[in-house]
C-alpha cells in the first residue's frame, strides 16, 4: 500500500511513501505519521491512499511511524484545510499545523505526572528531632500524613512552597515514594465551572423559543448541510434554543461543536452550558476548549474527542479544529463578533470556517446574534440561509429605553468639558439610592488618549510608532497601546516648556475618577486590561458585581460580551463615537452593534432597564436604529450603502500589508507589484493603493498597503499566490495577504 503524505513544518506539498507490513490497515486517510526526508524524520498527515502517478514505487521511502492509533484529523478537517489553504492563502502545512495542538504534535502521548505517595511512617520521636533539624521536611512530612491518596509532586511543591530539594531529602529516607502516573488533566474537570459542574434543568421554552427549536431539530433530522441565522433580541433566550439542538444531535448519536466568542470573558457561558449539558445528557463529557488550557489539558481533551469518548467541544475560534467525530452541530454564539477572526497566520474567520466545515461534514451550522453581521444577514435574505427570529425577551421583559444625550449641549450648558452627562449622574445616583446596579462602557483605556498642549499644539506621539500616547493616571506614565512602550508624563510641554497641558479624549481611569466624584459613597471597579491582566480577578470582580458587592462597573466592551445580571437597571456608554469615527467601512455596523449589546446588559432581571448614550453625533444612523432596537430597519439601510459602493457582502475584499524599515523601499515594491497584478488581474479585481497604511509606523517598522475588491474571491487569491511566488521580494520587506479583513 503506497499513501500520499502532508509533511509539517514548512513543506507546502505531497510526498509519497510505502506503508510497511506491519502498520498495514492502521494507516487511513488523516493519520499523523513520521515519514523520512532527506536524511531526518518528520511529522505528517496522510492525505491520500495510492501510488504517486510519476515517480517509480519501487523508490518510494517507508512510512516510519504510526504515532496514534485513530486518525489524526477527520475526513471533514482534512478537506476543510484543503479549503482553507487555498482560501486564506497559505500552506496547508501552515493549517495542518493551526488544526492540531502543538502538544498533540510533538509527543501524542498521554503526559505522566509525578506523584508522592507516603511510604513509611516516621516515629514521634524521629518528627520532633525533624522538626528541630529539618522544618521544611517536616512541614512536607505532616502535610503528606494527612493525605490519603497520592499527590502532584508539581501541586505540593506550589502549596507548601517548597523546593524539589525537600522532597528528595524525604525520599531518599525512605519516607516518601515518587510514583509515575497517568493523571486525567482533562479540560472537563477544568476551572470554568469551578469544579463541580451542577445539572441545570432547562426552563419551560416560551412559544418563540419552542418554534425555533423546532425548526433546527426539523433540519437535524433532515442529517445534511445546513445553515441557520438565529436572530434574536437581547435576553430573547437564544441559549436555550441552541441547547434544544445541542440534546436533538447528541440524541441522535452525532457531536457537536459550540464557539463562544472569547471563553476567557465567559466563564459564566461556559459554566452555564456545562450545567444544563450535564441535565440533558447526564454523564456526556464536556471538553472546554481556550487559549489558556494548559498542554496537558489540551492532549487529553483532543484526545478525548478524537478517540470519542466525548463528544461535545464548547470553546473559542480554534475549537472550531476540535477532532469531534460524527459531526452532526455546531453552534456559532454571537457570530457577529471580531473575535472570530484570527489576527496572525491564518487569518482565518471562524464564523465562516465553521459554515464550510458543517458544510464539509453534513451538519447543521446555527449562527447566533441579536445583531448578526451584515454578511449572515444577506445571506439569510438570499435564502441561502434559513432565518429564525427571537423578537421577545422572556418572559415578556421590556427592551430597556435608551436616552441619547447630546454632549456638545451638554459642553455648552455645563460651559467646559464634562465626562458625565446630568443625566446619566441623576440616573446613577438615583440607582445606587435604590441599590441598584450600573455598567459604564468606555471603549479606551487609561485616563486620556492623548495629551496636548494648548501653547504650541505639542502632542505626545509614541517614539516607534505613529500613534499618540495614551496617559495613565495612576502611576502618572505615557503608554503606547499599540507597541507597549512607556515613560513618565512630563510636567511640562517637552517643546516649549508651557505647564498648559490638555487630556483629550476619554478612558476608563478618567470615568471612574469621575464617578467616585458624583457618587462617593458607591463602590466602584474598574475593569480593562490594565486591571484584568489576571484572568482570577477578572472572574473574581464579576462575581463580587453578581453578589452586589459592587455598585457600578466601569470597563471597556471587555466586559459587554453576554454578561448576564438581573440587578442592572442602568447602563451609561460614555463615548459613543469612539468606534463610529475609524476609517472602516464597518464603522456604522460596529456602532450599531456595540449599541445595541451594551443596551442589553440592561434591565435583564424584573425591572426594566435603562441606557444612557453620550455622543457628539446624535443624529447618526448608528444611533438612531439602535434606539428603537431596529435591526431590520439598519440592516435595509446600510446594506443600501454597501450595496451602493460595492463594499462586503457584495464582493470580497483582500488586504494586502507590505511592513519593513525603509517607507521608499516598500512604496516602490508595493508600486511594482500592483502593476503587476493589474496586468495580470485587471479585469476580476479592482485595486485601491497602494498606499500608506492609516498607522503609517508600528514598532519602528513602516506600513504600506494595497487593497483588493473582487466578486471572485476563490480564483483572486489563487491567481495572487501564484503571482507572489514568482514576484521578488526584497528581504526586508514583509508582506502578508489578509482575505475577508475584519480591520482596515
Ligand atoms: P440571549 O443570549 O438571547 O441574550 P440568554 O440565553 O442569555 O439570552 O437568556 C437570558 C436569560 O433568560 C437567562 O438567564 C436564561 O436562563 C433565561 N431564560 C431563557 N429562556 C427562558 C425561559 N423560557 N424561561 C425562563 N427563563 C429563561
Ligand atoms: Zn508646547
Ligand atoms: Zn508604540
Amino acid at each position: 500500500m503506497y499513501v500520499g503524505v502532508h509533511p509539517l513544518a514548512g513543506f507546502d506539498k505531497v510526498l509519497h511513501y510505502r506503508v510497511p507490513e506491519s502498520l498495514g490497515a492502521a494507516v487511513v486517510v488523516g493519520s499523523l505519521v513520521r515519514v523520512p526526508i532527506v536524511n531526518r524524520l518528520h511529522l505528517g498527515i496522510v492525505g491520500e491512499i495510492g501510488a504517486p502517478k510519476d515517480f517509480p514505487v519501487e523508490k518510494l521511502k517507508n512510512v516510519a511511524q504510526l504515532v496514534q492509533p485513530f486518525p489524526a484529523l477527520t475526513p471533514d478537517l482534512l478537506s476543510l484545510a484543503k479549503w482553507m489553504a487555498a482560501y486564506y492563502a497559505c500552506g496547508i502545512d501552515t493549517i495542518i499545523e493551526t488544526m492540531l495542538p502543538a502538544a498533540v504534535r510533538n509527543d501524542a502521548g498521554l503526559k505522566i505526572e509525578k506523584m508522592l505517595v507516603m511510604a513509611e511512617k516516621l516515629p514521634e520521636a524521629e518528627l520532633e528531632k525533624l522538626t528541630k533539624r529539618a522544618p521544611q521536611q517536616a512541614k512536607l512530612y505532616r502535610f503528606m500524613v494527612q493525605q490519603f491518596k497520592p499527590v502532584k509532586k508539581s501541586l505540593v511543591l506550589t502549596r507548601l512552597d517548597l523546593t524539589a530539594a525537600v522532597v528528595a531529602a524525604l525520599v531518599k529516607r525512605g519516607v516518601l515514594r515518587e510514583e509515575a502516573r497517568r493523571v486525567e488533566r482533562v479540560a472537563y474537570a477544568d476551572e470554568w465551572g469551578s469544579g463541580e459542574v451542577v445539572a441545570a434543568m432547562p426552563p419551560l421554552l416560551n412559544p418563540q423559543q419552542r418554534a425555533a427549536g423546532e425548526a433546527l431539530a426539523a433540519s437535524l433530522k433532515a442529517d445534511k448541510f445546513g445553515v441557520t441565522l438565529l436572530h434574536g433580541v437581547t435576553g430573547s433566550g437564544k441559549t436555550e434554543v441552541y441547547l434544544h439542538a445541542v440534546h436533538d444531535a447528541l440524541a441522535a448519536g452525532g457531536g457537536v461543536i459550540f464557539l463562544v466568542p472569547e471563553v476567557a470573558l465567559t466563564p459564566q457561558t461556559v459554566a452555564r452550558l456545562r450545567g444544563r449539558l450535564e441535565a440533558i445528557a447526564p454523564g456526556q463529557k464536556t471538553v472546554v476548549w481556550h487559549s489558556h488550557l494548559s498542554e496537558g489539558e489540551r492532549i487529553d481533551g483532543w484526545h478525548a474527542l478524537a478517540s470519542g469518548e466525548a463528544r461535545v467541544v464548547v470553546g473559542a475560534r480554534s475549537a472550531i479544529f476540535a477532532p469531534v467525530q460524527n459531526l452532526r452541530l455546531v453552534v456559532v454564539d454571537e457570530e457577529h463578533e471580531p473575535a472570530y477572526k484570527q489576527d496572525e497566520t491564518p487569518r482565518y474567520h471562524g464564523r465562516d470556517v465553521a459554515v464550510m466545515r458543517a458544510k464539509l461534514a453534513g451538519a447543521l451550522c446555527v449562527l447566533g446574534s441579536a445583531t448578526p453581521s451584515l454578511e449572515s444577514f444577506a445571506n439569510a435574505e438570499a435564502g441561502k440561509y434559513q432565518l429564525l427570529q427571537l423578537t421577545q425577551r422572556v418572559d415578556d421583559r421590556k427592551l430597556p429605553h435608551i436616552n441619547v444625550v447630546d454632549m456638545k449641549i451638554e459642553i455648552m450648558n455645563s460651559r467646559g468639558m464634562t465626562t458625565l452627562s446630568r443625566k446619566l449622574v441623576n440616573a446613577m445616583q438615583s440607582r445606587f439610592e435604590k441599590r441598584e446596579q450600573t455598567i459604564l462602557f468606555i471603549n479606551r483605556r487609561g485616563y486620556s488618549s492623548s495629551m496636548m498642549c494648548t501653547d504650541c499644539g505639542h502632542v505626545e506621539e509614541c517614539e516607534h510608532c505613529s500613534i499618540t500616547m495614551t496617559y495613565h493616571r495612576s502611576d502618572e506614565r505615557l503608554r503606547c497601546h499599540l507597541c507597549g512602550a512607556e515613560r513618565p508624563a512630563p510636567m511640562s510641554c517637552p517643546k516649549c516648556r508651557s505647564v498648559k497641558i490638555r487630556w483629550r479624549g476619554l478612558g476608563t481611569q478618567r470615568v471612574e475618577e469621575a464617578v467616585r466624584r458624583v457618587v462617593p459613597r458607591a463602590r466602584i471597579e474598574r475593569m480593562d486590561a490594565d486591571t484584568m491582566s489576571k484572568k482570577h480577578l477578572f472572574r473574581q470582580v464579576l462575581g463580587d458585581f453578581r453578589a452586589g458587592k459592587i455598585d457600578v462597573l466601569v470597563g471597556t466592551q471587555m466586559i459587554g460580551k453576554g454578561l448576564d445580571f438581573p440587578n442592572v437597571t442602568l447602563v451609561g456608554l460614555i463615548d459613543a463615537d469612539i468606534s463610529m469615527h475609524i476609517p472602516d467601512f464597518r464603522a456604522n455596523e460596529r456602532t450599531f452593534q456595540l449599541l445595541v449589546q451594551v443596551a442589553g446588559r440592561a434591565g435583564r432581571g424584573d425591572r426594566a432597564g435603562e441606557v444612557v448614550v453620550q455622543t457628539f453625533t446624535p443624529q447618526a444612523e448608528a444611533i438612531q436604529f439602535s434606539r428603537q432596537a431596529d435591526f431590520a430597519g439598519f440592516a435595509a439601510s446600510e446594506l443600501k450603502m454597501r450595496k451602493d459602493f460595492r463594499y462586503p457582502p457584495y464582493r470580497h475584499l483582500i488586504h494586502h500589508g507590505f511592513r519593513g524599515p525603509n517607507p521608499e523601499k516598500l512604496q516602490f515594491f508595493a508600486e511594482q507589484w500592483a502593476k503587476r497584478v493589474e496586468a495580470a488581474l485587471g479585469d476580476k479585481v479592482e485595486l485601491r493603493g497602494p498606499s500608506p497604511s492609516p498607522i503609517e509606523k508600528i514598532k519602528d517598522e513602516y506600513r504600506w498597503q494595497l487593497w483588493y475588491f473582487t466578486a471572485q474571491v476563490t480564483k483572486v487569491v489563487a491567481e495572487l499566490t501564484k503571482l507572489r511566488a514568482d514576484f521578488t521580494w526584497p528581504d526586508d520587506v514583509t508582506q502578508v495577504l489578509d482575505v475577508d479583513p475584519m480591520n482596515m
